[in-house]
């Protein structure tokens, strides 16, 4: 039977492509239209937006976002066996689907998009998701290209992405966010709902850039964050020796005594300013 967009359902596509899940690429489809289409919503509504997905594979969360009425869908997919399929999808949406084979991380999709709403949408492969997620948080420009980025990723990695000073899961991560986004989980999503399913559970996370964040530079912010984590149970005089330790934190009003998962935000950016 058809899916409700007219094209196959996944299941026959994979088969008839010989699209077997490959481990290396972290790749775990989702292939309830309905739930890929509870994903793409989760970016608010797409009419006449431009999307840039990463990792469409066969394309279940593709075909959701392309129902929802986005103008214009990016997409760019490392593995080639996944090209017909997509261009199926391509034919059935004529001049929406723009597909890119590539590896994401060595693509600047910034360069891609024309003028009007960007947003990112993508159920990301586990072994590059936080590393694509940091270089969307540290542009060059701000703000940046994109009005919201809706991401899948382990419940373990979405935790540190929204976690907050106090939280246990607290770090790098969750600085960066904190300061270029608000960040929230939409929804978790458990591992029966893939094929294959992955040993962990997976949440959708949510962000949207802020407008204006505190002025730092990023790479400072980097050191002070990878310095005060980097020896989470120190106090910080002890972890942030290298970078000026006590003189430092004194300048910043920071109690000496105080742990890395104890400073909010801003205090990283105080003292990331004073470096
Ligand atoms: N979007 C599909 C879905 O939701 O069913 C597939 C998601 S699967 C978790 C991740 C996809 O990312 C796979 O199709 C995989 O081939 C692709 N991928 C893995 N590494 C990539 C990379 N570096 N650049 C682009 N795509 C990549």
């Amino acid at each position: 039977m058809a899916a409700l967009d007219g094209l196959p359902p996944l299941r026959e596509v994979i088969a008839r492509h010989g699209l077997d899940a490959l481990k290396a690429l972290g790749q775990n489809f989702i292939l309830d239209l309905n739930l890929t289409q509870k994903v793409a919503r989760t970016a608010g509504p797409l009419e006449d937006a431009t999307v840039i997905e990463i990792g469409p594979g066969p394309g279940g969360l593709t075909r959701a976002i392309l129902a929802l009425g986005a103008s214009r869908v990016i997409a760019v997919e490392r593995d080639r066996r996944c090209l017909p399929a997509l261009a199926e999808i391509a034919d059935h949406y004529p001049g929406r689907l723009q597909v890119i084979e590539g590896d994401a991380l060595k693509i600047d999709v910034a360069t891609l998009v024309d003028d009007g709403p960007v947003h990112i949408i993508a159920n990301l492969p586990y072994n590059v998701g936080t590393q694509l997620l940091v270089n969307w948080l540290t542009p060059p420009r701000w703000p940046p290209f994109y009005r919201s980025m809706t991401l899948m990723f382990q419940r373990e990695v979405a935790l540190r992405i929204i976690a907050g000073a106090g939280d246990d899961h607290y770090g790098r991560l969750g600085v960066l966010a904190g300061w270029r986004s608000r960040a929230r989980i939409a929804f978790d999503v458990p591992p029966q709902a893939f094929t294959p399913p992955p040993k962990v559970t997976s949440s959708v996370v949510h962000l949207e850039p802020v407008a204006e964040p505190i002025d730092c530079a990023v790479e400072r912010l980097e050191k002070v964050t990878q310095a005060a984590f980097g020896q989470r149970r120190k106090m910080l005089r002890q972890s942030l020796k290298p970078l000026g330790g006590e003189a430092l934190l004194a300048r910043a009003g920071i109690d000496p005594q105080r742990r890395a998962e104890t400073l909010t935000v801003g205090e990283f950016c105080r003292l990331a300013n004073l470096l």
